[in-house]
């Protein structure tokens, strides 16, 4: 990208967030493992007006309040309690929780708080029953290293998982309850991070010493990375649900990109002489009867469902909104649907297109009274959405003449954001009256330190010295997280590094290419395990029997091999072409070593049926019976 970030005056926090594997939730007796027992519970409540208790409504809760839809929570009572149906008060604060996040405050030597006090969060996206999310922060200060630099740690916070979105409809939301109350730790690192590499490394460090812990979830969903990012000059931006510790230095350079294109309309704007104050006195115009006949499908389509097309004029701004993949067009369309729930807007850089004529747009032009240096953008919807919406593109036209807003983003998963909220504001936190404190003894915290873990270092070299692994592959186990699945997978007898870079490189490689291996389970590679070391396929055939079981699950490892066409002949017809072999080329050869050639010719016929080790003791078994030594090795 040729960025020079330090100039640039990049600045970037991290927020790690990780579910804690404790055996109940945060503040109730509920496992943090989901168990179904078939009876189930579903309720419906609508948002309310959430106001704090300091009487200040805070912007991203009304935000939320704006759009107001119907939530339904559904859970299995396997996994919920009258706690999270919020129909009884919280219990205590998890001490085997609190333990596990004071057991990593030691390790980053950080500073445990004297006494606990739970803080209620609003958060009033539906994403919990109460309106708020319960947090703590257990400890402050530490830091951790990452070669030569020391990030330092701002805050160690235990606070409840949120419910999980199954479902977003017309006004109406739906999300699973199981996962309400699951305990997270939350690490905050101070903004001192200055390229996005270096973002990558601080969070590796940190992944690395909450797993050493050895007490936190794996998997999808257990992990979710948040960042504030922010250039001289620009607003801070948060950005939130980064899912893939790879993922971060791409969004981070998109942000970057996007702060500075934004920077660059900022200044073109006002070198233009545009005010703020005569973008946002623009009117908000009904345009339908400029399209009544219009050939556009999207517009008569809109118009069959009695839509309208409304417009509004952004003076000064032709030229400004369209560009590559950051561009104000976009951050307007993000604005309008988040406020208005439309579709996405259609601008005047972007038009004629879309079927719109050069006519109509002329006459869009007239009606808005452009002038030469103006541009206009379209919604289509009901009335009401298309004035919400062209109220949100005003007011963030009306911004970027004068900064680069604060604001929460989300993380997409090709590695852009969008825009989410505005950014919470301080009237947000109020104390959990229901929850008692909890002082931090001086018995608890000499237990932790009685108790640390040990460093991921000796679990490393514990791994190459027990199973001759290299410190790459050692690692790749310990960051992929499947230590535990190769513990018990080499008990197959296969040879450890072959498993170990099939838990890791072939599995990160397929998933690159798109083949969806979370279908494959563990007990699929043992089954595949199993028969490479009973001699009925060649470990050659692992990557494509791996593909083959993620693309038909349910079928088991034997289909595929018969499938692909990779099972190996019965043993005897091995031997068979083994002697065949062996009678013929033996004569040929006039007592040179007869192993190397006759390998070859093997290799040739079996390749990924049989496995190189089997072929090489056959040949060697029969070389050895008709009285040759068999090669070396
Ligand atoms: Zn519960």
């Amino acid at each position: 990208m040729g960025l020079n970030y330090r100039e640039l005056g990049l600045r970037v926090g991290l927020e790690i967030h990780r579910q804690l594997d404790t055996r109940t939730k945060l503040f109730c007796d509920c496992p943090t493992e989901p168990r179904t027992t078939g009876r189930t519970v579903e309720f419906v409540r609508r948002l309310r007006e959430a106001q704090s208790e300091l009487g200040e409504v805070d912007p991203a809760a009304r935000f939320e309040m704006r759009r107001a839809r119907t939530i339904v929570y559904r859970a299995d009572l396997g996994s919920v309690c009258l706690v999270e149906m919020d129909e009884e008060p919280p219990h205590e604060l998890n001490r085997e929780a609190l333990r596990i996040a004071l057991t990593f405050a030691a390790m980053v030597g950080a500073r445990p708080v004297d006494e606990i006090q739970v803080m209620r969060k609003i958060v009033i996206d539906g994403s919990n029953t109460t309106g708020f999310q319960r947090t703590c922060i257990v400890a402050v200060g530490g830091s951790v290293r990452v070669g030569s630099k020391v990030v330092p740690i701002q805050t160690i916070t235990l606070e409840e998982d949120a419910a999980r979105l199954i479902e977003q409809r017309d006004g109406q939301v739906v999300y699973d309850l199981s996962r309400l109350g699951i305990p997270l730790i939350e690490v905050s690192t101070a903004p001192v991070i200055e390229d996005p590499r270096e973002a990558y490394e601080v969070a590796l460090a940190i992944g690395r010493l909450l797993r050493a812990t050895g007490k936190v979830k794996r998997g999808i969903g257990t992990v979710r990375q948040d960042l504030n990012v922010s250039i001289a000059g620009s607003g801070l931006v948060e950005v939130k649900g980064v899912q893939e510790l790879e993922d971060l230095p791409r969004v981070i350079e998109y942000e970057v990109r996007r702060l500075l294109h934004l920077e660059r309309v900022r200044s073109e704007l006002r070198s233009r002489g545009v005010r703020a104050e005569s973008v946002s006195s623009e009117k908000v115009r009904d345009l339908t009867h400029v399209f009544s006949s219009s050939r556009s499908r999207l517009v008569s389509n809109a118009l069959s469902k009695g839509w309208r097309v409304m417009g509004v004029r952004l003076p000064g701004f032709a030229g400004l909104l369209g560009g590559g993949d950051v561009r104000l067009g976009r951050e307007l369309s993000e604005y309008a649907r988040a406020w208005g729930g439309v579709e996405g807007i259609l601008h005047s850089d972007e038009l004629p297109g879309y079927g719109i004529t050069q006519e109509e747009v002329a006459a869009v032009r007239r009606e808005l009274s452009c002038g030469e240096g103006d541009a206009f953008v379209l919604v289509l919807g009901p009335e009401r959405r298309c004035l919400d919406a062209l109220g949100a593109v005003i007011e963030r036209a009306s911004l970027a003449v004068e900064v680069i807003p604060d604001e929460t983003r989300a993380a997409r998963p090709d590695g852009t954001t969008s825009y989410l909220r505005p950014r919470p504001g301080s009237a947000r936190m109020y104390p959990e009256t229901d929850v008692p404190f909890v002082r931090v003894s001086r018995d608890l915290l000499e237990e932790v330190m009685r108790s640390l873990p040990r460093p991921l270092e000796e679990r490393a070299e514990e791994l190459m010295r027990t199973y001759g692994l290299s410190r790459q592959l050692a690692w790749e186990l310990i960051d992929g997280e499947v230590v535990e699945e190769f513990l018990s997978l080499v008990q197959t007898g296969v040879a450890p590094s072959f498993i170990a870079s099939l838990l890791t490189e072939v599995m990160k490689d397929l998933r690159r290419q798109g083949v969806p291996v979370e279908n494959v389970g563990v007990g699929a590679v043992r089954r595949y395990l199993e028969l490479v070391a009973q001699g009925r396929t060649a470990k050659e055939s692992a990557r494509d029997v791996l593909a083959y079981l993620a693309g038909h699950p349910g079928s088991t490892v034997e289909e595929a091999l018969k499938a692909l066409g990779l099972e190996a002949p019965p043993l005897d017809e091995v031997e068979r072409v083994v002697d065949e072999l062996v009678r013929e080329v033996l004569p040929r050869l006039s007592g040179r070593d007869p192993f190397g050639p006759i390998m070859g010719e093997l290799m040739k016929r079996y390749r990924g049926r049989v496995d190189g080790a089997v072929l090489s003791r056959v040949l060697r078994e029969r070389l050895a019976r008709a009285g040759t030594s068999g090669g070396s090795a």
